[in-house]
């Protein structure tokens, strides 16, 4: 690219090619996996199609607008109205759980709403650094805290929301006015509240489609050498190299990372004490999920549902064939189930008997088949170790002249939109 050399990008997800779309000149993607789109990947079986649990498009930003525009054709692409509930107290409420208090037993919904009264009430400020339940009862009151946020964001963080940092999740908490949730406790359903009311989905099935698309633009230009099973074992920033774990070596000029930031660290040479501290005060949750394949389509119409009670042994569930039907044979049904415990192996039994209680399924005896997945690193924590611990890594990678970007990178909470900018903007630090 320049007399600095060529620009190295570790990760093929959706921030990875992203920023080599965005160069102008050569650079060279290395990738672990033999297929492209990381996170924003698809697997097929039988004529069923499943993203890795729930991938659906959300775009807000003119320029991340512009580039799908630009990466689909024509009818390429449906624009879906969401569809979400929440099950709990067996009645399936609309999204978001505190707009739509109606249906549930009036002791909760009175509970509910006196606790939103009494927040109303406060007048002190929310701490900076508050955890994601001084969020929640802070601003919805402690019966919505109770019966919703607390149980829901204990099963998917697997840490009682006390000892999480709120300051990246609101972002994506819908938070109403106190006349819409009053709207919602008596019967008025309060919908299309939050960032993501909408969503994009390739219209043939597969958020894969969006990676390949990125892929095949750049297969196109020729200047980009996109290597697929190029695990990266280490990286030497004295040297400039990366090498691979089949010993190849990659000299680079400049290098952007997309790798989740522990590994990077475990895989950069010369760390010093205090960034490798910092890199053990990173933490994370492993997901695992179920692919569901069943002979009928889902009783309910929602696109996803959100199962705060612990009786239930996931607390998310989608179907994929709501949003694209083209995602099953004609008449099938696709379903992803998120479970709560991501160590014993699951009770497929009492997951099919729980999603039939809820009417994502007709009944246990219409699956075709289920299949395990994990992703190890799925959601970052939060915790009060966070914010002090990836300044320190990003403050030596700079001075190593490593960017560490995208969702892992950065080791942050962000959607697929934000990796096309972070795609952008991490070609434009290295253009500097
Ligand atoms: C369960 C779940 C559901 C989600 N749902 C949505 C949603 O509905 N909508 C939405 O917008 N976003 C969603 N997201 C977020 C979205 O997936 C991410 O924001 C986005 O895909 C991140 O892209 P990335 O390129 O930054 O990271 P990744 O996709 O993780 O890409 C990093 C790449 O680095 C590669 N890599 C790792 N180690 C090495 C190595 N040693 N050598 C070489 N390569 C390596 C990986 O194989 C991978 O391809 C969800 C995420 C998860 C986990």
């Amino acid at each position: 690219m320049d007399d600095r050399g060529d620009v190295v990008i570790l990760g093929a997800g959706l921030t990875g090619l992203s920023c080599a779309h965005h160069l102008p000149g050569r650079s060279v993607v290395l990738e672990r996996e033999a297929r492209v789109g990381g996170k924003a990947c698809t697997d097929r079986r039988d004529g069923f199609t499943f993203d890795i649990t729930g991938h659906w498009l959300h775009l807000r930003d003119a320029r991340s607008k512009a580039l799908v525009a630009e990466l689909f054709g024509y009818g390429d692409l449906v624009e879906i109205e969401r569809r979400t509930g929440v099950f709990t107290h067996g009645v399936m409420l609309p999204y978001p759980f505190q707009a739509n208090l109606f249906g549930l037993p009036l002791s909760i919904v009175h509970e509910c709403l006196l606790g939103l009264f009494e927040a109303g009430r406060r007048t002190d400020a929310l701490p900076p650094g508050a955890s994601l339940q001084a969020f929640a009862e802070h601003r919805f009151g402690a019966g919505i805290a109770r019966h919703f946020f607390v149980p829901y964001n204990t099963k998917l963080w697997g840490v009682a929301p006390d000892k999480l940092a709120s300051a990246w999740v609101t972002r994506y908490v819908p938070v109403p006015e106190p006349s819409q949730i009053l709207a919602g406790a008596i019967g008025l359903r309060q919908e299309g509240l939050g960032y993501n009311a909408r969503f994009l989905y390739p219209t043939g099935g597969g958020i894969d489609a969006l990676a390949l698309a990125l892929a095949g633009r750049l297969e196109a230009r020729g200047d980009v050498e996109l290597r697929l099973d190029a695990d990266v074992a280490s990286v030497d920033p004295v040297a400039r190299t990366v090498r691979l774990v089949d010993d190849r070596v990659v000299p680079y000029g400049r290098l952007v990372s997309t790798m989740p930031l522990p590994v990077l660290v475990d895989r950069m040479q010369g760390v010093p004490d205090a960034v490798a501290e910092a890199r053990a005060a990173l933490k994370w949750i492993r997901w695992r999920y179920l692919n569901v394949a069943t002979r009928t389509p889902a009783p309910i119409p929602e696109h996803w549902v959100y199962v705060p009670e612990p009786q239930f042994p996931f607390f998310r569930v989608g179907i994929f064939t709501n949003a694209s039907p083209a995602m099953a044979p004609p008449g099938c049904g696709g379903l992803y189930v998120e479970l709560t415990d991501r160590d014993a192996d699951p009770d497929v039994p009492a997951v099919l008997a729980g999603l039939a209680a809820m009417g994502a399924i007709t009944r246990p005896e219409d699956v075709l088949f289920t299949e395990q997945h994990d992703i190890e690193y799925a959601y970052v924590v939060f915790d009060e170790a966070h914010a002090a611990a990836t300044a320190t890594i990003h403050g030596w990678l700079a001075e190593q002249g490593v960017l560490s970007c995208g969702r892992y990178g950065a080791w942050v909470y962000s959607s697929m939109e934000d990796a096309l900018l972070d795609g952008m903007e991490a070609a434009a630090w290295v253009r500097r």
